[in-house]
């Protein structure tokens, strides 16, 4: 997109003093990781702000160029394309791939990077997706598993029929670089929303910590309560994001890494935690674990909460969640 274009759809929202200091707050919408990512800053500085959301959208396309499975240069495009070869990465991808995997660890795999060719099968992207032969599913699950995925210097190998997929990070993984940018450039405030992965710094227009909305899994259009925070990230994985009903069945994009099936555990998770990444990988991890499971792990990690519907439409908070400002409702 053209620099014309992205400045002609910039929405200036306010101009308003706070002790004295004007400040103005810059709202942008971009499509990017196949989602709509949505930035806001609140800055003193009309053209810093606005610059600095350019480069913020510059990075994550930097981002997405770098590990997006279906954009043919991607490194990720390449080593998928490459079984059996190694191939050299940029230090992004790298660290990507090695958190990932660090993250798969924790998670004793309900969270898996290596679930692409199953995803591959299953295409929820088509206009008319069907779920894969059960035939096909089993052979390609057991070529699942982080601990395949080779190292060597700056360069990663995966085996045959085994393809990488960072479809449940890269998009916290993508925030936190852009925040990483605003940051660097001295913004005072900013949000950066990246199709329900979200990161915050300092405060809203009213002054406060930023009050972010929880979407009700069964009907996406409510809220099932709101958090307020700053300088932290919050992360919600639903079955409503994408999915289809094929002969009254409902499928949906978050894997079990075991059966290559929908998890049918829960129907939102919601993880508050220090960096999007971690925030977006753990609300994944948690749906395939289950309310209980996913609790007693974040319950072990410190500065992490989440939130689960479960599959009855249960609701699950881990012990510190609602210290974050949790109201119910709008
Ligand atoms: P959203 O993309 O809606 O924010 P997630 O963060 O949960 O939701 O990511 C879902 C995506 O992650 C899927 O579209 C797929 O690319 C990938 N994925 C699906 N199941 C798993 C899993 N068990 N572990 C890691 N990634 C997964
Ligand atoms: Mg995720």
């Amino acid at each position: 997109m053209s620099l014309t274009l992205l400045l002609c759809s910039f929405l200036l929202i306010f101009r308003q003093s706070f002790s004295q200091e004007t400040l103005f707050q810059l709202e942008h919408e971009e499509f990017l990781l196949g989602t709509l990512v949505e930035f806001k800053v609140i800055h003193d500085d009309f053209g810093e702000a606005q610059n600095s959301i350019l480069q913020a959208v510059s990075e994550i396309q930097r981002i997405e160029n770098l590990i997006s499975p279906y954009i043919f240069s991607s490194e990720v495009y390449q080593i998928n394309a490459n079984p059996g070869k190694f191939v050299k990465v940029s230090s992004e991808t790298l660290e990507l791939c090695q958190k990932s995997c660090e993250l798969a660890k924790l998670t004793n795999s309900a969270f898996e990077p290596t679930l692409g060719a199953v995803l591959e099968k299953w295409n929820f992207n088509a206009l008319e997706p069907k779920k894969p032969s059960q035939e096909i599913l089993d052979a390609l699950v057991k070529k699942v598993g982080y601990s395949k995925i080779q190292f060597k210097n700056d360069s990663i190998k995966v085996d045959f029929e085994m393809k990488l997929d960072f479809g449940g990070i890269g998009k916290g993984f993508a925030v936190d670089k852009a925040i990483l940018i605003l940051k660097k450039n001295g913004i005072k405030s900013a949000l950066i929303n990246a199709g329900g992965d979200i990161f915050c710094f300092g405060k809203n227009s009213e002054g406060k910590k930023w009050k972010i909305g929880i979407k009700n899994p069964e009907k996406s259009d409510k809220n099932l309560g709101t958090v307020e925070i700053s300088d932290f990230a919050v992360a919600t994985s639903g079955n409503y994001e994408r999915n289809f009903v094929e002969n009254g069945i409902f499928y949906h994009h978050i894997l079990n890494p075991k059966t290559g099936l929908p998890s049918q555990t829960c129907k939102s998770v919601t993880v508050l935690a220090k960096t999007c990444e971690l925030a977006d990988a753990l609300a994944t991890a948690i749906f395939v674990l289950g309310a209980e499971n996913g609790i007693e792990l974040v319950e072990t990690l410190e500065k992490t909460e989440a939130f689960v519907v479960d599959g009855n439409g249960n609701l699950f908070f881990s012990k510190g969640f609602k210290d974050f400002g949790f109201s119910e409702g709008f």
